[in-house]
């Protein structure tokens, strides 16, 4: 059985999905209209209410089916995600691996989470019980990016769906094929109703989507798009997750274990070919240990070869902010240690390394996304703070200190931030993700990106009537008094001496 899909249009338009490695077309999809996205989000309201009344228990059972799935067929979809964006096998096995745990967590814990819980009622209303329970929103539009194309919207679809929501999925125009995996192994398991839609196309359909009467959009792209987005849904005051970009830093102390934060620097800034939200984009290091540092991130970097350890660009257009930013930061004085002015290819990047950049560049202001790294030496991790802060965006971070790890991730401006590893928190499905500023709002991930799709639902209901009724007509002056000592009682004490 494949995904429900909306029904092609007399003038069905298509585009084709490339390999970014050798430009092979390695498939053909439909370019859905704004009438087939409307088709779609109907189809899935009726699919919602009927997904909604299968309660946690139904959803986690289907879920875990769906898991099973996609963990048996895993080298399935390794492949596909491999042939779109032109990343090495491991690379897309570890993105599936963490999603797999994602999905188990979120099916696991919607129940306990979201489900109905005793508040206090509080003294003057104890004769009322309180209740808040979390339900679903309906229909969430699911708008992807291509960097992470498994793990990256399954962050807001597996959410969406435990939480009782049907979904109505819009990838990437570069890894359609993906999307189209994940919603037609979720069919199978799931055929009663089309509870997990795909529609394809570019940004016109993802704008549709918007338009179309979703409950809510998640969004994850840039921060460009992710604007565009949010003043569109505000027309119909549909809310908004806003997954967008980075511009992170990794600091390393002069306590810190420099071969692990070179290792990770070099992970972080180069793997995926720097195509990652939380890559590393800046390092700052203590003045102490940076030379060490330094000479063991060059070194390190001399063995990752663009091919082997990481593919080419997603993105052809990428190729020239990479080069821009590059340029940039020579021309303003920096030094590549490696790769540098040539570094940018026809499709790949060699791993570029670069001190001494002015933190007003380019380098180190914006976004690269791509296979870059800034070095910068500091006196101390204040000064590594202030200037990790620098910037409009606020996703994740990386610390190296054996002592001072958590003082310093609670000072750092972003919603995320690994200590003395790489990425982490990217690995634990019960922690938040998102970010805060130019990197967006929301959450995905973890309790918080359960309730993100959710409306909780507050509700008092009255036991046995109270000797104090406030809210009626007939209520009585000597009632009034009573309250007033009552209250003065409880709350009238602070503060006098
Ligand atoms: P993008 O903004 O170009 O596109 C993202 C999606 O939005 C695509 O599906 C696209 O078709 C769609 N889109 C484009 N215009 C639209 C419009 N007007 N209305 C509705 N949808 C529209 O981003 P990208 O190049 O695919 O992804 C790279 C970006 O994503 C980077 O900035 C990266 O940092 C960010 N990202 C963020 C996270 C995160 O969790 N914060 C994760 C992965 C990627």
């Amino acid at each position: 059985m494949t995904a429900v899909e909306p029904k092609p249009a007399v003038t069905q338009d298509t585009f084709d999905s490339l390999n970014p490695g050798t430009d092979e077309v390695v498939g053909t999809y439909p370019v859905h209209s704004a009438e087939q996205v409307q088709q779609a989000v109907d189809q899935a309201k009726a699919a919602a209410s009927w997904w909604a009344s299968l309660g946690f228990d139904g959803r986690a059972e289907r879920l875990r089916r769906w898991n099973a799935a996609i963990t048996r067929r895993m080298s399935e979809l390794i492949d596909v995600v491999c042939q779109e964006t032109g990343k090495p096998y491991g690379d897309a096995q570890l993105e599936i691996v963490l999603a797999i745990e994602h999905i188990a967590w979120a099916g696991r814990h919607a129940g306990k989470i979201l489900g109905r819980k005793r508040r206090s009622s509080g003294l003057l209303l104890s004769n009322h019980t309180a209740t808040v329970e979390y339900l679903p929103l309906g229909v969430v539009g699911v708008i992807g990016p291509w960097n992470y194309p498994v793990y990256t919207p399954l962050g807001s679809i597996t959410y969406a769906l435990a939480a009782g929501n049907a979904v109505v999925f819009k990838p990437s125009e570069y890894t359609p094929g993906v999307g189209k995996w994940l919603a037609d192994t979720f069919a199978d398991v799931v055929p009663e109703q089309p509870v997990f839609q795909l529609i394809t196309g570019f940004g016109a359909t993802g704008a549709a989507l918007v338009g179309a009467g979703v409950n809510k959009i998640a969004f994850t792209g840039s921060t460009a798009t992710g604007k565009k987005i949010m003043a569109a849904a505000a027309e119909t005051l549909t809310p908004v997750v806003i997954e967008a970009g980075g511009k992170d830093a990794l600091l390393v102390d002069d306590d810190a274990d420099v071969d692990a934060a070179a290792d990770a620097a070099v992970w972080g800034a180069f793997s995926n070919s720097g195509q990652t939200c939380i890559g590393v984009e800046r390092v700052y290091v203590h003045e102490r240990v940076y030379d060490s540092f330094v000479d063991k991130v060059v070194a390190l970097t001399g063995k990752v070869k663009p091919g082997t350890q990481y593919g080419p660009m997603t993105m052809p257009s990428q190729l020239d902010v990479v080069r821009r930013h590059i340029a940039d930061a020579l021309a303003k004085g920096g030094r590549a240690l490696t790769g540098g002015k040539d570094a940018v290819g026809d499709r790949f990047v060699e791993p570029t390394v670069l001190v001494d950049v002015p933190e007003d560049s380019e380098a180190v202001r914006e976004e690269t996304f791509g296979p870059t790294m800034t070095v910068a030496k500091v006196k101390d991790m204040d000064e590594a703070v202030d200037k990790a802060n620098a910037t409009t965006y606020g996703l994740g971070s990386t610390v190296f200190s054996k002592h001072n790890g958590p003082r310093i991730a609670e000072r750092l401006r972003s919603g995320m931030t690994s200590i003395n590893a790489p990425f982490s928190f990217a690995g634990m499905a019960s922690l938040p993700f998102g970010g805060v500023g130019d990197s967006g709002f929301g959450r995905i991930h973890g309790p918080e990106g359960l309730r993100e799709f959710s409306r909780p639902k507050a509700v008092a209901r009255q036991r046995f009537s109270a000797p104090i009724n406030l809210t009626t007509f007939s209520r009585t002056e000597k009632t009034e008094k009573l309250v007033q000592r009552l209250v003065t009682a409880l709350h009238g004490r602070g503060g006098k001496r």
